[in-house]
């Protein structure tokens, strides 16, 4: 057995032929960040932007995602993101239940190495495959589950505040209760803001 370590996961994920996604994509994008992070954001899979660059969340939702983090006080380069897929479906599809299990590899292997305390689960995509695949997200954003140790929260993706404006004050909300929860277990003691205004 191979030590698990980040040369073994950048090499499977530029290796993996596991599912037909690779077939038609620029870049495998594996996740970028603090790779000792206690904060893990998990989205649906590469848009275009992504897809061109090879990094996640660069896009227009990754610039809104880099403010909601910032709005509590968190510089991005202070968590880890990543995707379930790490590459881009055709025409930004949701990503088969088979394509998702296929990656799922590569997403244990990233939680084993980056050891998060809290995941943010970014859309109904992400809550179905990782949470819970009956979850509804409009109904059961902001909830909070514990497993083996580690917390987890769905949330919109900000693809999805980009589409309906009218969802950021229950998004803000979600990002007010991230705050809580970073501060009840020590994280991020020197940056979280108290401030208010929303995202
Ligand atoms: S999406 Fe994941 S499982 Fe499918 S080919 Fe890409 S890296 Fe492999």
């Amino acid at each position: 057995m191979p030590e698990i370590n980040w040369e073994l996961f950048e090499r499977q994920v530029a290796e993996c032929r596991l599912c037909p996604l690779c077939g038609q994509i620029r870049h495998k994008v594996p996740g970028q960040g603090d790779r000792n992070a206690p904060l893990m954001l998990i989205g649906e899979g590469p848009g275009q932007v992504e897809d061109e660059e090879g990094l996640a969340f660069v896009g227009p939702a990754g610039q809104l995602l880099t403010r909601m983090l910032g709005s509590i006080g968190l510089p991005r380069e202070r968590v880890y993101i990543c995707n379930v897929v790490k590459c881009r479906p055709p025409h930004n599809r949701v990503p088969t239940p088979e394509e998702a299990e296929a990656c799922r590899i590569h997403l244990r292997m990233q939680t084993f190495l980056v050891k998060p305390r809290v995941i943010v689960l970014l859309g109904s995509t992400a809550a179905k495959y990782l949470l819970n695949p009956e979850i509804r997200i409009t109904r059961e954003r902001g909830i909070w589950t514990e497993r083996k140790g580690i917390w987890m929260m769905p949330t919109y993706h900000p693809s999805a505040l980009l589409r309906d404006e009218s969802k950021k004050p229950q998004a803000w909300e979600d990002m007010k209760s991230l705050r809580e929860k970073l501060k009840e277990l020590g994280l991020y003691p020197d940056l979280l803001a108290e401030k208010d205004g929303g995202i």
